[in-house]
């Protein structure tokens, strides 16, 4: 797989517009600013990608990309936790992200963005916990690591994998920056074995 061949696929707002369940998929969550669109920017080589995912409008929706291996996609999942939603608007994010995580086949993975500067928030926890719950292999991606002294970022990681040793869906956890590239090589390995698998 060339991450670099990534396109825009189609936005969907509910399970029965998104692309045919067949061929396999990796999803990216996070809470709002915690750098997912910079972390797939950066992994798919492409500056602009993610942005289509930023536009107003389609920031509720789930995101689909296209990948040069038959099948191949990786979906952009709404960011939790805009600073005021309204109640109603936090219910029907959680209805169709949850159609989307406990319907979807060809989902092979999940990626957690996370600042690693604010790491497990309530909403993390909660995305940890289904995975679990669900066998979804995870992966997190500790971002923004560059915002940090290497000795920091290296005792911040540390305490991340001590809370998640408990759980056995976490797959990879790795430091990552869309800054310096730290982590993409690793990160791109990782989702070509899910993929391809
Ligand atoms: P999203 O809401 O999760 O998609 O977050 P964005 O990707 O839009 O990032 C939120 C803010 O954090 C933006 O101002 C980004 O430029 C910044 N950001 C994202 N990733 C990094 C990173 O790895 N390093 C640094 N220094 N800033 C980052």
């Amino acid at each position: 797989i060339s991450f670099n061949s990534a396109r825009f696929l189609i936005s969907a707002s509910r399970l029965d517009e998104c692309p045919p369940d067949i061929g396999a998929e990796v999803a990216f969550a996070g809470r709002s600013n915690a750098g997912k669109s910079s972390a797939l920017n950066t992994i798919t080589v492409n500056g602009k990608l993610a942005r289509t995912s930023k536009t107003p409008g389609r920031t509720r929706l789930i995101n689909f990309f296209s990948l040069n291996r038959e099948g191949c996609r990786l979906v952009d999942l709404p960011g939790y936790g805009y600073a005021k939603v309204s109640r109603d608007m936090k219910d029907d994010w959680q209805q169709h992200l949850g159609h989307y995580l406990n319907e979807r086949r060809c989902l092979k993975g999940l990626v957690l963005v996370m600042d690693i500067r604010h790491p497990l928030t309530e909403f993390d926890q909660m995305m940890v916990d289904w995975c679990e719950h669900n066998h979804l292999p995870l992966m997190i991606l500790a971002t923004k690591a560059d915002k940090l002294k290497f000795g920091q970022a290296k005792t911040a990681m540390l305490g991340i994998a001590k809370k998640l040793k408990p759980f056995k869906c976490v797959e990879h956890l790795i430091m990552f920056s869309a800054t310096s590239k730290r982590g993409l090589e690793e990160c791109q390995a990782a989702l070509t074995d899910w993929l391809e698998a």
